[in-house]
């Protein structure tokens, strides 16, 4: 740790308390203490050790040490003050309607630390080749928490730049690209993504929004869209039916919106409200209308799901990290609440159950962890036209994976961390309940883990699942030409029997349409779990081999014995008894 990031973090720490035995008729507790995130890190920085070339990894790490600095204090600082939300003001006292949104202290600070560390530059920028995807996640998954969610119109923003990118229409590239990729916050653009709608979220081909030519010949938008988080950036992609349009998702087309006019009045959009949410109340997501918005498409008129695609994989990418993100902040507090707080005469990390819960956890974490990054190193090198069909292939399947899967296991790691905790994990000011609320987010935008275990199935009908379990066998074959990992007992053939199982399972039921989705979920989770097995036995070899460090070997260890398949058969038949045994209210 550098002096200054070793102080900073110091200083954003409350004194210890003087101790946790206390006086009769006192219980005071030491809160919790975070280090530099970034310093203290030991799966991440392992990861960048193995992954970075050695130049790469120095450029950056002055910037990582940062934003790990901040992130500890910026803990501390949010738990010292009142929790703030974004306010909408509709109406100016004078009746004009004026639909004004005060952000947060955070969200005001977003941009320059945005535009400063590079959170949507570096992942475009060339400096470091493939590597700039690795990086970019990297300062993103340390910088999220502390945030407060302005990582959220961060990625709508990434995934905007890289729709935009794939369309390759150059008036739009050449107007937005510079502004949502800037290093300077005064010029820096957000982007919102405007899918959602009352009847169609999911099921996007029901959108209601109509794009209507106007007088002079430019397109208006007309429609409500029901989910708008990023409100107060400065243009949107969005999607609406051209009129006079067949019905159904196809005829759909993307649009590109800016927020406001020259003269900085809303571009013919309303705001009716912000959301009460059970978290991320920091950010200020809104219901809209758009009465005749100005709009211009940025494909052909139609197939504007198929355009709007490459945002929604960046936009999914995001959400896994932060929901590693997530993860890690739950871990790191409590396992050192472990040592502070003592129970029947040790301090909690001492026994036994306790340590196992929260080791459990990590080795999760740790698998988990190993799977995002190996996604964002293949969107790298993908998009730096590095990456063979197959890997392109991988890539495809792999994102909805990692989504889904990082999605529920935040939520289960948040909802631990604060039982870890014991009575304090439920208190407000603890800042315990704010992570499992916030965590609840990731598995339900960007694509329930219904939907995306669907997006699975879809990606192995066009590609098969034969390459994704070749790529595992050949991470699987490296892991185990390691004679250390072999010496050391790692458990690899649990996970080429849970790729197997996994194979036999979907060709056993590929032709029965409605068991195979209603066993997606579990096809799902087997995939991501074996997958991200085979990754961190890889990672386990290495650190054994140039470090002597048995560390991931101990992750891998408990992962592997937690079990690897989720699969599941359900009965059709009974699967429809159940539910159509519950009755809706109002029935007869
Ligand atoms: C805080 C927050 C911010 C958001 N911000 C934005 C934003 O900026 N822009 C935006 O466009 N959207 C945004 N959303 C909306 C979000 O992306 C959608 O709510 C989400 O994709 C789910 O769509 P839905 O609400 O229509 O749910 P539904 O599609 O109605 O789903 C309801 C349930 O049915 C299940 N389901 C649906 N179809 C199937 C199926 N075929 N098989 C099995 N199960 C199925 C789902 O898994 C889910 O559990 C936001 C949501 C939240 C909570």
């Amino acid at each position: 740790m550098t002096r200054s990031s070793e102080d900073s973090a110091r200083e954003a720490q409350p004194p210890l308390a003087t101790g946790d035995t206390g006086r009769e008729g006192e219980f005071p507790q030491q809160a919790p203490r975070l280090g530099n995130q970034y310093r203290d890190d030991r799966v991440l920085r392992g990861f960048l050790d193995r992954a970075l070339p050695r130049e790469v990894h120095s450029a950056i790490d002055g910037d990582l040490d940062a934003l790990g600095a901040h992130a500890a204090a910026a803990w501390v600082a949010a738990r010292a003050r009142t929790p703030e939300v974004p306010v909408l003001t509709q109406w100016s006292a004078w009746g004009e309607r004026i639909d004004r949104i005060e952000s947060t202290r955070t969200w005001e600070r977003g941009a320059a630390y945005s535009a400063r560390y590079g959170l949507v530059a570096a992942g475009h920028d060339a400096t470091h080749g493939a590597h700039a995807r690795v990086d970019q996640f990297a300062r993103v998954y340390l910088h999220h928490v502390a945030s407060e969610f302005y990582t959220c119109p961060l990625a709508m923003s990434d995934g905007a730049a890289t729709a935009l990118k794939a369309a390759a229409n150059h008036a739009l590239l050449d107007r937005a690209l510079p502004r949502l990729l800037s290093r300077d916050p005064a010029t820096l653009w957000l982007s919102g993504q405007w899918m959602t709608e009352t009847a169609g979220g999911s099921d996007v081909g029901r959108t209601e929004s109509v794009a209507r030519r106007d007088a002079d010949g430019r397109w208006r938008l007309h429609g409500r869209k029901w989910f708008t988080s990023a409100i107060v950036g400065e243009m949107a992609l969005t999607l609406a039916r051209p009129e006079g349009a067949e019905d159904g998702a196809a005829a759909l087309a993307m649009f590109y919106v800016e927020a406001r006019d020259a003269a900085g009045r809303w571009n013919g959009i309303r705001i009716d409200r912000l959301k009460d949410k059970l978290g991320t109340r920091e950010l200020p997501t809104s219901e809209i209308h758009l009465d005749g918005a100005l709009a211009e498409p940025v494909g052909e008129l139609a197939h504007g799901v198929r355009l709007i695609a490459p945002m929604l994989n960046v936009t999914r990418m995001w959400n896994a990290v932060c929901a590693l993100a997530t993860m890690r902040r739950c871990l790191a507090l409590a396992f050192d609440y472990a040592q502070r707080r003592r129970a029947f005469g040790r301090p909690l990390i001492g026994h036994p159950l306790h340590r196992a819960t929260l080791a459990g956890l990590q080795a999760e974490f740790e698998a988990a962890f190993e799977l995002v990054f190996f996604v964002a190193q293949l969107l790298g090198r993908v998009e730096t036209d590095g990456a063979t069909a197959r890997e392109k292939a991988l890539l495809r399947v792999l994102t909805p994976l990692a989504k889904l899967w990082t999605g529920k296991l935040a939520v289960r790691i948040a909802s631990e961390a604060c039982e870890a905790f014991g009575g304090v994990g439920y208190i407000e000011d603890t800042g315990m309940p704010l992570l499992l609320r916030d965590a609840q987010v990731y598995p339900i935008w960007e694509g329930t883990t219904n939907v995306l275990a669907l997006d699975v199935l879809r990606a192995l009908d066009v590609n098969g699942i034969d390459d994704l379990v070749a790529a595992a066998d050949a991470l699987l074959g490296e892991a185990g030409a390691d004679a250390s990992l072999r010496e050391a007992g790692a458990d690899l053939h649990s996970v080429r029997a849970a790729l197997d199982a996994a194979r036999e399972w979907q060709l056993a039921h590929a032709a029965h349409r409605d068991a195979l989705e209603a066993g997606a979920r579990g096809l799902a989770l087997t995939l991501a779990r074996a997958f991200a097995a085979a990754l961190l036995a890889r990672h386990a070899a290495w650190a054994v081999r140039e470090r002597g460090d048995r560390v991931p070997l101990a992750a891998l260890s408990l992962f592997v014995g937690h079990g690897l398949t989720r699969l599941a058969t359900a009965s059709m038949d009974w699967t429809a008894v159940l539910a159509s045994a519950q009755r809706s209210a109002g029935e007869p």
